[in-house]
């Protein structure tokens, strides 16, 4: 190792950082499945390998990369483990552009190749980022959902609850998305305020007001309040269908609202969710008018094959022919609309799968788990209370796991494969066994594939050890941290999955982690140009200051804005630490330190209780997950503390050759080492690079958490006020325009405990100090006389100068207390208000002085 007289001068953070992510390795942050430690298992998110590490992703990784390693500082046996969320139509819309093609255009396997081609070049990219940005992965349990070792455990998971009932296939109505032409969840319905048209038309001799008209050739029935007197002589009647001329009955249903519109409304299937209960309760007909690409069907007679914007325009302008349409009035609507392509969504009956829903069960074990911050749980509760559909798992894409069933072409009958068979792709082979029912061998397999979610809800079985039966080895999972934009997908499904596969709740706390939002305030976005990417701070500043501003940025769980600010203060505050670092070397280096000093002095007793309070505070921090309070802290104590102050005192005391220097190094070394570890779960990259300075072919990845106290309550509070001490007479020199290092006479402190300062004070303000335990004896005198000339120079003219002369003349007691007239050359004058001002001194043992007090000390500066 190089002496640390020749320590670069500057902190170079990009080769400092290339360097040790060179030097670590993996194995150190590999999981240790026969540990005798406590383990602590982490569902980490898997991200959409998309390319880009985002900033919210770098936000999240920190967090989960500050408790990781400050947890196995711990002690514990950790799990950190890296997964890659696949499958999905980001991707497959991704391989259609590149390759300007539709996935009709090319074989099922080919477009899945073409997907998973494309999925793997984007892992590697981001893989890039989370080793630079120093996050301990445990790259052992890296799982990716697409591969089959991954979705044979979703199939698994699918046979299982297929198995227990959880899992059914049905004709229900569910949210579809024509462009996309896929099923979509509740949880994937985005919403969008947009105006559209409100249209009044005669319907056989009822107004009806609708903004679809285009689903007239669905509409199952008219429905009207029952205490509606309007349509009294409606009730147990039919009606004809304008345009259609089908008959539809008149159903009686106190959630309609008499005085929207004509107050009676038409039920179709399905215009919204609204219709669907409609239909439910009513026991309506169905009629599907809409397809599943958005076209009118057969049923639409004359409209067949328009699609829904042709069809509603047709529609309008043959009731206006009709003359039917009575008056269109604007109206404004929430829309639910895909979240993928914004397009709006359509409620469609179709066959598909779905999971049951149990609120109950979901939310018992959603109250078992420890919420950070524990609000977020009410967001999970709410959720979960307004659950009204099952879960459709399956869609209509390629790319995602295929929903391993087959149907017997004779007789209907469904076959499932073996556990040992998995993962299948039903549509590329057949079944081992002729079917069960009638001994046909002819099969169709499943074309539909599962919701990605169905995937990355098993991420916390997967990790944890999961082959299908019973409880996983490591599971629960000692946390989930996610962000909470995903509590309503990502944390539910995973919770009703574990319940459903385990009967228990998947972790024992969950983070939630708040958005980053752009410089501006606002959500980042392309077309507000306020995105800020990752790599562009490392770049500028190193991941240790982008890790910091992860850490500072904002409470956890609130949104935090990005600022460039927070990211120069970090590395500056890693410059001064640097600075420190350097400093403490090179004293250490003279001739090391010993642990037995007995640490006398007031300065070194401070710091090492200021020290011991710190390490609490930043322990109960992390333990809360309290980033912000953790680091604020760990910055205090290293700038204010340590640098600022302490090293000021105890300068002069290392400069020294004697006894007394001693106890300064073993301070300065307690504290120096334990910054290291304070600051090794937030700055990997800086911690290890003071602590291999200091403990040479040493890491401070592996040694314990800093298990520092030291109780000493008057060492906090005489220190504290020596500290105020040396700076009120800083202050004072600075004030009279004496450079800081200007020697000072004789200053006295009179304090009411005994302080041993090893002549700290005395080096650190170049002055001759006494420290004195009796009570200051001072007089208070009266040594000058301030002159209001603004006065005296109009009052006195000429006479000014002897006016000034007779003032000077008067004693002590008649300067405190002035007369009202004063001899002037012979004559009685009186003295003007404000004419003079007498300044006092204070006097001690004969000479004079200046006093500062702090608190109950007072201090004399002999003048
Ligand atoms: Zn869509
Ligand atoms: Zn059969």
């Amino acid at each position: 190792m190089a002496s640390s007289q020749d320590l670069p001068k500057n902190y170079d953070f990009a080769e400092v950082e290339e360097r040790w992510r060179s030097t670590w390795r993996d194995e150190d942050h590999y999981f240790d499945k026969n540990s005798k430690k406590p383990q602590f298992v982490i569902d980490t998110p898997p991200p959409y390998p998309t390319g880009n590490f985002h900033i919210g992703n770098a936000l999240n990784w920190c967090y989960i990369d500050f408790f990781a390693r400050y947890k196995r500082m711990k002690g514990f046996n950790v799990m950190f483990p890296q997964g890659w969320d696949c499958h999905g139509l980001p991707t497959e819309v991704k391989v259609e552009e590149i390759n300007h093609i539709t996935k009709n255009d090319v074989s099922r396997e080919e477009f899945r190749r073409m997907c998973r081609e494309l999925t793997e070049k984007n892992i590697g990219l981001m893989r890039i980022t989370l080793r630079k940005m120093a996050f301990s992965t445990d790259w052992s349990n890296e799982y990716v959902t697409m591969q089959p070792k991954y979705y044979g455990k979703t199939q698994l998971s699918f046979l299982r609850m297929l198995a227990s009932g959880y899992i059914y296939q049905s004709e229900h109505p569910v949210n579809y998305c024509t462009r996309c032409e896929t099923a979509i969840a509740f949880a994937e319905v985005a919403y969008e305020d947009r105006e559209t048209q409100l249209n009044y038309f005669d319907f056989d001799g009822v107004e009806i007001a609708t903004t679809r008209p285009e689903l007239l050739a669905a509409c199952v029935a008219i429905a009207v309040h029952p205490e509606d007197d309007r349509y009294r002589e409606l009730k147990g009647r039919t009606m004809k269908v304008p345009l259609f001329s089908h008959d539809v009955p008149v159903v009686l249903d106190e959630a309609v609202d008499p005085a929207f519109g004509s107050g009676a409304v038409m039920i179709c299937t399905f215009g919204d969710k609204q219709d669907v209960h409609w239909w439910k309760q009513h026991n309506l007909a169905l009629r599907k008018a809409i397809d599943r690409q958005g076209l009118m069907t057969e049923i639409a007679g004359k409209y067949k094959g328009l699609n829904t914007t042709e069809c509603r325009a047709a529609i309008l302008a043959d009731m206006k022919a009709q003359d039917i349409l009575k008056r269109q009035e604007k109206l404004a609507q929430r829309v639910g609309t895909c979240w993928r392509c914004k397009t709006p969504i359509e409620i469609l009956s179709e066959r598909q799968w779905f999971v049951k829903i149990k609120p109950k069960e979901i939310a018992d074990a959603a109250h078992q788990i420890k919420w950070f911050p524990e609000h977020m749980l009410l967001r999970m509760e709410n959720w979960v209370e307004q659950m009204e559909w099952d879960w459709c798992i399956s869609r209509q894409r390629i790319f995602a796991t295929p929903i391993p069933v087959w149907f017997c072409k004779k007789c209907g009958e469904m076959a499932v494969p073996e556990d040992k068979d998995l993962p299948v792709d039903p549509t590329q082979v057949a079944p081992k066994h002729p079917c069960k029912k009638c001994g046909s061998t002819e099969f169709a397999g499943e074309v539909d594939v599962l919701d990605t979610w169905m995937d990355s809800s098993i991420s916390v079985l997967n990790v944890t050890g999961w082959d299908g039966s019973g409880t996983p080895p490591f599971f629960p999972a000692q946390i989930r941290p996610q962000g909470h934009d995903i509590i309503r997908t990502w944390a539910f499904y995973t919770i009703l999955r574990s319940v459903a596969l385990t009967g228990q709740k998947p972790w024992n706390e969950i983070l939630v982690n708040g958005m980053v939002l752009g410089e501006d305030g606002f959500k980042m976005s392309k077309s507000r140009g306020n995105i800020i990417v990752p790599e562009e701070i490392l770049a500028k500043y190193g991941a240790d200051a982008l890790r910091q501003w992860g850490a500072m940025g904002a409470a956890t769980g609130s949104d935090i804005m990005f600022n460039w600010n927070d990211v120069v203060a970090a590395s500056r505050f890693q410059t001064k630490m640097w600075n420190i670092t350097k400093f403490a070397l090179i004293q250490l280096e003279k001739e090391g330190f010993d642990p037995e000093t007995q640490i006398t002095a007031l300065a070194d007793r401070w710091l090492l209780a200021r020290l011991s309070n710190t390490v609490e505070q930043v322990s109960n921090a992390l333990e809360a997950y309290q980033f912000d309070i953790a680091l604020k802290a760990i910055r205090e104590f290293a700038w204010d503390v340590l640098a600022d102050n302490y090293i000021e005192l105890v300068k002069g005391r290392l400069y020294k050759d004697d006894a007394s220097r001693k106890g300064a190094c073993l301070a300065l070394h307690t504290a120096f080492d334990a910054l290291c570890r304070l600051l090794a779960p937030f700055t990997p990259y800086f911690a290890e690079e003071c602590y291999s300075h200091l403990s040479p072919g040493k890491s401070v990845h592996k040694q314990p958490w800093v298990a520092f106290t030291y109780d000493d309550d008057a060492a906090r509070m005489e220190g504290n006020l020596l500290v105020q001490v040396v700076a009120e007479v800083r202050k004072y020199k600075h004030d009279a325009g004496l450079a800081l290092n200007a020697p000072l006479g004789k200053v006295t402190i009179y304090s009411p405990h005994t302080v041993n300062d090893e002549g700290d004070t005395g080096r650190t303000l170049n002055a001759d100090v006494h420290w004195r335990t009796d009570a200051a004896k001072l007089d208070r005198v009266i040594t000058d006389i301030d002159f209001n000339r603004s006065v005296i120079g109009p009052t006195f003219r000429k006479q000014a100068q002897a006016f000034m002369a007779a003032i000077k003349a008067l004693t002590p007691e008649q300067l405190a207390n002035p007369p009202e007239t004063i001899m002037l050359e012979g004559t009685e004058t009186a003295i003007p208000e404000n004419a003079f001002t007498p300044k006092y001194s204070y006097m001690e043992e004969g000479a004079q002085v200046d006093v500062i007090t702090v608190g109950d000390v007072i201090l004399t500066i002999a003048k």
